[in-house]
């Protein structure tokens, strides 16, 4: 049994918002508008062979669908309330898998109180690709964008940079760690931790904040673009795990450990920026709701993103992950 209506009946049904998502059974959700706010949205897919691997378990790629898109949202200040989900089934994706990829979106919307909407079901002889749009509110106007960071303004990421890209080396079992160590860097790979918890304090002080999902040169790169500022990074001072620790420890040459790190994809972190005279409060509020940030360098005037390493100019040629 895995046609479409008993997937739709028996897996979905179970997983809908009790009235937007109007049982599953009505050709669309209706989600009522919320005076004082605006609704917020994103859309990210997930191909087989290019997003997660052939054999991740169908559990986590389910997760990893929700949190790469409830990335999006956290580093643009919304909180998530729900999604659409399109999935394209290839013929490994049985009941069971089903099962099991619906194991994984009912585990995170308990997690982030999110709840499904609707979506498309459909079969495909090709790759598993899976879709999903997130969506979320943020009081009126007060969405963060891209474009507002100002020369004298300080750079900041949450998290630690580098665990995406040596976890899709782990998983490819191209990594030598001790065993401990491989395996949280494949589960990070496979279920990143959006900084969900983070929105907040995006919304009350950065000034311009991005998702960190193709490498956070990249990503802080597209801040220094859409802002007309230039940027300048220190890559001694990207904050990396005790797994990135012990990984770059056993290469010759530092600096181009770290720029590896840095242009690596797959963070899930939010690269962000704020006033030289919000530093403290920033550091102090994150301090509370124990998240990690970690100063990288600043906001000039100019254009382009520029890294140093130990205050020497250091040449980038490919910042980060692209898609053809
Ligand atoms: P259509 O004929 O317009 O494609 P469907 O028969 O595919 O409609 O969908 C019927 C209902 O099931 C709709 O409410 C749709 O949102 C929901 N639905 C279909 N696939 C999914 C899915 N993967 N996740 C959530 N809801 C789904
Ligand atoms: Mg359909």
């Amino acid at each position: 049994m895995t046609g479409e209506f008993e997937t739709i009946r028996e897996l979905f049904a179970p997983l809908a918002h009790p009235e937007w998502g109007r049982g599953l059974l009505d050709d669309v959700a209706v989600v009522p508008s919320r005076p004082g706010y605006d609704l917020v949205l994103t859309k990210d897919a997930l191909v087989e062979g290019v997003h997660f691997l052939p054999d991740d378990p169908l559990d986590t790629v389910a997760q990893k669908l929700l949190r790469v898109n409830l990335s999006d949202l956290a580093a643009k200040g919304a909180e998530p309330f729900g999604y659409l989900l399109a999935c394209g089934w290839s013929p490994r994706c049985g009941w069971s898998e089903r099962e099991d990829f619906v194991l994984g979106l009912a585990r995170d919307q308990a997690t982030y109180g999110v709840m499904l909407l609707g979506g498309d079901t459909v079969s495909t002889p090709g790759p598993a690709t899976f879709s999903a749009t997130m969506m979320g509110w943020t009081p009126k106007d007060s969405v963060i964008g891209r474009d507002g960071a100002r020369p004298g303004d300080r750079v900041f990421v949450t998290g630690r940079i580098g665990d995406g890209r040596l976890g899709l080396m782990a998983a490819q079992g191209r990594l030598r760690l001790d065993q401990e160590r491989l395996d949280a860097l494949i589960d990070h790979y496979r279920r990143p931790a959006p900084q969900w918890a983070f929105a907040p304090m995006i919304r009350e002080l950065a000034t311009a904040s991005v998702d960190v999902s193709d490498g956070l040169i990249a990503d802080a790169g597209h801040i220094a673009t859409a802002s007309g500022v230039g940027i300048v990074l220190d890559l001694e001072r990207t904050p990396v795990s005790p797994a990135g620790q012990a990984w770059l420890e056993g290469r010759a040459d530092a600096q181009d450990g770290l720029l590896q790190l840095a242009t690596g994809g797959d963070d899930y972190e939010i690269a962000f920026t704020v006033r030289a005279e919000d530093e403290d409060r920033l550091r102090r509020l994150a301090e509370q709701i124990h998240v990690r940030v970690t100063g990288l360098g600043e906001v000039v005037a100019g254009t382009g993103l520029h890294v140093r390493h130990l205050g020497a100019p250091v040449a980038v040629e490919t910042p980060g992950w692209t898609h053809d």
